[in-house]
C-alpha cells in the first residue's frame, strides 16, 4: 500500500493506494481512499487529544486549523517553541511533512497548554488510528471489488469448463451491466450457437442412420418378398388338396397366417425405405382423415369404448400424397388404439397458424409414453410391443414420410395422461 499527501483546496488530502490482483498475482486494478485534512478534520483531532491543530502550507500561511479564524493567518516558524495567543501560553510543536520527492508541503503545528509529551502521544495514537482506518476501509473496498469483479470471472471459468466437457446447455449468470456483463452476455449467445449446431448434428446423424439403414432394408425386403409370396401360395395350394379331417390342414393355415404375416413386416419395411418421393396431388386433409377413422373402424375401434373426436377446419387443402399421409395418419391412430384400454377416447384436430402450413394434432388418453423412450420412437425397429404386436416400424415410416413432404412429426406427453403427436405438412405449392 502507498501513502500520499497532496494539496487541497480546503488543506491537505492524505490518500492510500492499493494494487487489486487476481489469485494468479496478476494485476488486475488499483483502490485509492483518501481523507481530507481540513478544518474538520483538525477539530477531529482536538476533540481526541485536546490539542488545538493548526496545518499550514509551505509558506507558513494556515489552511486548516481546529480553532474558528485561525485558517488564512501566518503562523511563522519562529512560533515553534511557545506562543501567547489570548492572554494563555501555549506549548508549540511543529510537524513538518513533504510530498513524494521530499519538496517540503507544509506543516502539522500542535499547540497545548498541556503537558506536550502527553499531547503528542495522544496526537500519534490518533493519526495511527486515522491510517489504519484508511487501510481498514481499503481492505473493504477491495474485498468488495474482487467479489464484484473476480465472482463473474470465476463464473465465466466454470462455465468455459463445462461448455469443453459438451454440456452446451450451461449459462452464465449476467449480473452487470458493464465490460464484464456483455462478456457474458456473449459467453451464453455462443453456448446458444453450440447447443442449436448440435442439434442440428444430431438431426443430420439421425436422417444419416436412417438412409442406410434405409437402403439395407430396401434390398433385404426386395429378396423377401417373393419367396414369402411363394410360401404363402404354395401353403393355400396344399390346404386345398389336404382333406379337411386332416390335421395337416391346420398346420397349413398357420404356415400361410405367419408367412402373411412376414409379408406384412416386409411391405412395411419396403414402405419405410422407398417412401422418398411423394406422389402429391391435391388433398383435402378434412376428407382424408374422415375416410382413415371410418377404414380403420372396423379392425381397430369395433366393440371398443373409444370415442374419436375429430374438428375439421373450414379449410384444409394441401398439395401432399395422399396414400403416404393417409399412412402415418393410419399408423398414428392405430398407436392410439394400442395404447388406450377401454374406455378411452382419440381427439384429433387440424391448425391452420401459419399461412403456409397445416398442423395435425392427435391425442389420445392412453398410458403415455415414457419420457426415456420420447426419443427412441422414431426410429427404426423400436417398440415396446409383444414380439409379434408390433415391428417397431410404424413411426419410423411416419417420420420419413413427413419429412420428404417437408415437414416435422413430434411427440408428447399429455399432462392429462395419454400421449400427443404433433404432425406439421407444408401446404405445397400448388395447394
Ligand atoms: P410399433 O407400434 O410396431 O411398436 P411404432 O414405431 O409405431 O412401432 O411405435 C413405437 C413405439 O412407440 C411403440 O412400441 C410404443 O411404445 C410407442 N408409442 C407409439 N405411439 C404411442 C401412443 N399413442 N401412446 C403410447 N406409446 C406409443
Amino acid at each position: 500500500m502507498a501513502v500520499s499527501i497532496e494539496p487541497h483546496p480546503d488543506g491537505f488530502l492524505l490518500m492510500a493506494a492499493a494494487p487489486i490482483s487476481h489469485d494468479e498475482g496478476q494485476i488486475i486494478g488499483t483502490i485509492a481512499t483518501g481523507i481530507a485534512l481540513n478544518n474538520d478534520f483538525a477539530a477531529m483531532i482536538r476533540t481526541l487529544s485536546g490539542a488545538e491543530i493548526a496545518i499550514t502550507d509551505k509558506n507558513d500561511r494556515v489552511v486548516a486549523a481546529s480553532r474558528a479564524g485561525m485558517t488564512g493567518a501566518m503562523l511563522p516558524l519562529a512560533t515553534a517553541g511557545s506562543m501567547e495567543s489570548g492572554g494563555r501560553e501555549y506549548r508549540i510543536m511543529s510537524l513538518p511533512f513533504a510530498d513524494f520527492m521530499d519538496r517540503p508541503l507544509g506543516r502539522v503545528v500542535i499547540m497545548s497548554e498541556d503537558t506536550l509529551p502527553q499531547v503528542l502521544h495522544r496526537a500519534n495514537l490518533t493519526i495511527i488510528a486515522v491510517l489504519v482506518a484508511i487501510s481498514l476501509g481499503s481492505i473493504l473496498i477491495t474485498a468488495f471489488l474482487l467479489r464484484r469483479v473476480l465472482a463473474p470471472i470465476e463464473s465465466l471459468r466454470i462455465g468455459a469448463e463445462r461448455i469443453g466437457r459438451g454440456h452446451f446447455e450451461h449459462r452464465v449468470a449476467i449480473t452487470s451491466g458493464d465490460e464484464i456483463g456483455s462478456l457474458a452476455g456473449g459467453f451464453n449467445a455462443m453456448a446458444a450457437n453450440l447447443e442449436q449446431m448440435r442439434a442440428v448434428e444430431e438431426k443430420l446423424k439421425h436422417a444419416e442412420r436412417l438412409a442406410s439403414i434405409g437402403e439395407f432394408t430396401a434390398a433385404t425386403a426386395h429378396e423377401l418378398n417373393n419367396p414369402i409370396a411363394n410360401i404363402i401360395g404354395l401353403a393355400k395350394v396344399v390346404r386345398k388338396e389336404v382333406a379337411a379331417d386332416n390335421g395337416l390342414g391346420e398346420d397349413l393355415e398357420l404356415i400361410a397366417r405367419e408367412a402373411g404375416r412376414c409379408g406384412a413386416i416386409v411391405r412395411a419395411l419396403l414402405l419405410y425405405s422407398r417412401s422418398s418421393k411423394p406422389n402429391r396431388e391435391n388433398t383435402d386433409l378434412n376428407q382424408l382423415i374422415e375416410e382413415i377413422i371410418a377404414s380403420l373402424k372396423p379392425r381397430y375401434f369395433a366393440g371398443r369404448e373409444i370415442s374419436i373426436n375429430f374438428q375439421p377446419l373450414a379449410e384444409a387443402k394441401a398439395f401432399v400424397d395422399p396414400v403416404q399421409i393417409g399412412q402415418v395418419l393410419a399408423n398414428l391412430l392405430i398407436n392410439a388404439a394400442q395404447a388406450i384400454s377401454d374406455p378411452g377416447g382419440i381427439g384429433i384436430h387440424l391448425v391452420d397458424d401459419a399461412p403456409e402450413q397445416l398442423t395435425i394434432v392427435i391425442e389420445d388418453s392412453g398410458s403415455g409414453i415414457p419420457p426415456e423412450y420420447l426419443e427412441k420412437i422414431f426410429y427404426p425397429f423400436f417398440t415396446t410391443k409383444k414380439t409379434g404386436e408390433g415391428t417397431g416400424l410404424g413411426l419410423a415410416v411416419c417420420f420419413t414420410i413427413v419429412q420428404s413432404h417437408g415437414g416435422t412429426i413430434s411427440a408428447a406427453n399429455r399432462p392429462a395422461g395419454g400421449a400427443v403427436f404433433t404432425l406439421t405438412l407444408p401446404r405445397g405449392e400448388e395447394g
